[in-house]
């Protein structure tokens, strides 16, 4: 094609030997950048490349608060040009000196000028777009002029002066013009690198106009097409297309290749890696566009072009976190006639014959184009707008024959799914959702799609004995564990502080970054939080013994966590907070495991749901259950006063700081509660007939007149001693339950008088046990002994409770 003033060589010349490489805003964020970008155009790029590049950093997106700003009294339009100005003169500083700086200084002074007069109201623009155009200029003209200063050579050039289009939501390219003009500026110059600015073009009207947000992608395609190159290289932050966004998830893989039509999917379904519009342009048979990143030149790259042996396979999973539904009445035939003349294409769209409606899904940033193009029509009232939805999809060639499009289909059940269906020619799978994105969901979605090993989050609450011995275990079973999953702790907490850290705490010298860490929380709050940590699940180890924390349990389960406990006020709560618990923990299908909470690390949960679960039935549990009771007793003799072992037991430890906590039987009822739900029988505090040891007139005073006044429980309990005696039996604390033929249960907790033989008798102090009778085990019963509580065996059942819940999840994938 002859160009006026051009040889047929010289465009013959550009087309072989130049390539076109494009920069975006996040490779110019600072001058470091910038000379990263140079080295790039020096090294990487031929004598006579083209390069596109974006505005440095977030200054689109600090040009539009402007504009807004200005919209409103105040001085915020000031104080943001101020701003965007020391950020674009301090880039000019830091990267040229002499007279180069001097003279760009002046520009962008002169330009920052005409943004002031614009602010106070001096001067008036055509359009949002001939302010915007000033971020694209100030990054060709800097990096020109950096490659100049370094002895390369190299021009800038404001592709409005080449790129000529009508105006339109996406703006109509004039080829051949804009074709022509472009080769006249580039193509006599061979040895001279020319820095395009992306994202504009000239309107038919002489105005400025943009190419819609991230548009240098497509600039990029573009300038390449209308020179006809073979190769454009598009460099990123990224290190290629991933399997899904690195912003959003977690263990993303690169992709070496992606095919024309995926990849086109891709950036028409939103994702921010490539501007929809990019492959437009493209003449597929001849070109290669690379995706590559600046940051790190030497990392893998995703080549997209015309691939031969594709397989089907999902590629990439995308998302977008709000997307607005259009349900439009076909009745009204004008309207569905009209909908055809709409310059944008839905993103997804579905008809219900049944309802005769038909529904059209656009991204958000469409909203208010077609808002108003529908109030243009006049359209009344058989168009409704419905907001509330998300999307996920997952990109790939021929994607309903692999495995992953019904993995997809089928772990998108669990959620609110609008529409489920088959994207543009088969190369997508899209889900419409009634609800919100949260990281945790999309995290899980990927791994489940890409069959990675998936993820759990712990956060460990209450930072005690038991919080400090498990955290030990877990650092020693680590690798084992992670075999299963990749399992790490998020956050150690206690009731005032909380050291979070996502990307999991270090845990070798754990304490001390504790305490230089960990900053106040409010656990209501930070729940709200955690659906962002990107995890495919999480889960909150209560070693704690609050009760605030226990009804806060429907809320966790609400938010998605699951629950292992070592706190034992959940699962003895009152009826109606046990029952809102065990409600919402179903619904939302959660797991809860709190093998700890009777007996500590004895296996008494397992072995009686693994009874269960045969087929047998439990007829009575009892025994002594608490490690303080049975220290007590099993000591206590005609030879020592029982006030004296109260004593003792505190100052070891072995009490809780007041005695009465132990000897009112409280921590029994719990116990008691807990086995017999566990069983599945209805039991609240009432229904258990408890015996305190705690006379009326102790129960109201002081913990230190308690103390003081131990000796007044003597009396009582060596008549209980002595009266056992005369039949040749010990007292004993027991508690206990049974079920009775109707199905009755009868529940207490008080002293009972044991032969002096029976193994109740007989225990080392501190040992718990416990008797449990069933339909098969009713001659001799099942017996479970041994201690019954101590930091290690109590941390090793959080252990075994962790090891249930990983199993349970692998299990469910
Ligand atoms: P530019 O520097 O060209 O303006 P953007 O920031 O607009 O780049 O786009 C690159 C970003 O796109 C990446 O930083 C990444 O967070 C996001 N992204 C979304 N999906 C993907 C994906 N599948 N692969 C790679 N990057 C992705
Ligand atoms: N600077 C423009 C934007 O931020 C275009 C681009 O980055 O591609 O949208
Ligand atoms: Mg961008």
């Amino acid at each position: 094609m002859a160009i006026e003033g051009l040889t047929e060589e010289q465009i013959q010349a550009a087309a072989e030997s130049v390539q076109v490489h494009k920069f975006g805003g996040s490779s110019l964020a600072d001058a470091f950048c910038y000379r990263r970008v140079a080295r790039i155009v020096t090294e990487y790029a031929g004598a006579s490349d083209v390069v596109v590049v974006s505005a440095a950093g977030d200054t689109t997106n600090r040009i539009l608060a402007i504009l807004r700003a200005s919209q409103q009294a105040g001085d915020t339009a000031t104080i943001l040009l101020d701003q965007l100005e020391s950020f674009q003169q301090g880039l000019i500083s830091e990267l040229l000196s002499g007279e180069l700086e001097q003279q760009l200084l002046a520009l962008s002074k002169e330009d920052f000028a005409r943004f002031r007069r614009f602010v106070a109201g001096e001067e008036t623009i055509t359009g949002d777009a001939e302010l915007l155009s000033y971020g694209e200029l100030w990054s060709a003209r800097l990096l020109a002029a950096l490659l100049r200063k370094q002895g390369t050579r190299a021009e800038h050039i404001d592709a409005r002066d080449f790129l000529r289009a009508e105006d339109a939501p996406e703006p109509i390219i004039q080829e051949p013009e804009s074709r022509a003009e472009l080769l006249r500026r580039v193509a006599p110059f061979p040895g001279t690198r020319f820095i395009v600015t992306g994202f504009i073009a000239r309107g038919l009207n002489n105005e400025s106009l943009t190419l819609g947000r991230n548009g240098s992608d497509y600039s990029a395609t573009l300038v390449g097409s209308l020179l006809n190159v073979k190769q454009v290289t598009i460099w990123k932050d990224v290190a290629g297309v991933y399997s899904a966004d690195p912003r959003k998830i977690e263990r993303v893989v690169s992709l070496p290749s992606l095919d024309w039509a995926e990849a086109e999917e891709l950036a028409r379904l939103g994702s921010p890696v490539l501007h929809p519009r990019t492959f437009q342009p493209v003449n597929r048979e001849r070109m290669v566009i690379s995706v590559r990143s600046s940051l790190k030149v030497e990392n893998q790259q995703t080549r997209i072009g015309q691939f031969e042996h594709t397989e089907p396979r999902g590629k990439v999973f995308t998302s977008l976190s709000e997307v607005v539904l259009f349900k439009v009445e076909l009745n009204d035939k004008a309207l569905v006639d009209k909908l055809n003349e709409l310059d944008l294409e839905p993103l997804f769209a579905w008809t219900e014959p049944e309802n005769h409606q038909q529904y059209l899904v656009f991204h958000q940033n469409h909203l208010e184009y077609i808002s108003r193009w529908l109030e243009q029509i006049d359209v009344g009232n058989t168009v409704t707008q419905i907001r509330g939805y998300s999307m996920v999809a997952l990109v790939g060639n021929r994607i309903q024959e692999t495995d992953q499009y019904t993995t997809f289909k089928l772990q998108l059940g669990e959620q609110k799914v609008r529409r489920f269906g088959l994207g543009e020619n088969g190369n997508s799978a899209i889900a419409i959702l009634e609800q919100q994105l949260d990281s945790r969901l999309l995290n899980r979605l990927h791994s489940q799609l890409f069959n990675y090993r998936r993820s759990l989050g712990v956060l460990v609450l209450g930072r005690g004995n038991i919080g400090t011995a498990w955290l030990e275990l877990f650092k020693q079973q680590r690798d084992r564990i992670n075999q299963m999953m990749d399992v790490r702790v998020i956050g150690i907490a206690n009731s005032k502080r909380l050291w979070l850290d996502y990307s999991g705490v270090e845990l070798s010298d754990w304490t001390s970054n504790f305490d230089r860490l960990a900053r106040p929380y409010v656990l209501t709050e930070l729940l709200r939080e955690l659906p962002n940590a990107p995890y495919d699940e999480l889960v909150i180890l209560d070693l704690t013994d609050a009760k605030p924390v226990a009804q806060l349990y429907p809320s966790l389960f609400a938010n998605g966590l699951h629950i292992i406990s070592a706190n034992k006020r959940a699962g003895s709560a009152e009826e109606s907070l046990y029952r809102e618990i065990r409600t919402i923990q179903h619904e939302y299908k959660r797991e809860w495991l709190y093998n700890t909470t009777v007996g500590a690390g004895l296996p008494l949960n397992y072995a009686i749901n693994d009874l269960r679960g045969q087929g047998d039935e439990i007829r009575s549990i009892s025994g002594i259950f608490s490690g303080t009771m049975s220290w007590l007793f099993e000591n206590f003799n005609a030879e020592t006063k029982f006030s004296d072992l109260v004593a003792e037991a505190k100052q070891r430890g072995y009490s809780e700081p007041d005695p009465r906590e132990d000897l009112s039987c409280q921590d029994l009822v719990r116990k008691l509660l807990i086995l017999a739900r566990e069983i599945g029988l209805n039991l609240d505090w009432e229904d258990i007939n408890v015996n305190s040891l705690v006379p009326e007139h102790l129960q109201n005073i002081s913990a230190e007149q308690f103390m003081q006044r131990l000796n007044e429980l003597d009396e009582p309990m060596d008549a209980m001693l002595q009266e056992a005696a005369k039949d040749g039996k010990v007292p004993r604390l027991l508690a206990s339950f049974s079920v009775t033929d109707e199905k009755r249960v009868k529940a207490q907790i008080g002293i009972e008088y044991i032969p002096e033989g029976d193994m109740l008798a007989n225990l080392i102090p501190g040992e718990n046990i416990f008797v449990i009778y069933t339909d098969w085990y009713s001659e001799m019963p099942l017996v479970i002994s041994g201690p019954g509580a101590g930091k290690h065996v109590t941390a090793g059942g959080v252990q075994s409770d962790l090891n249930q819940l990983l199993a349970r999840l692998s299990a469910a994938t």
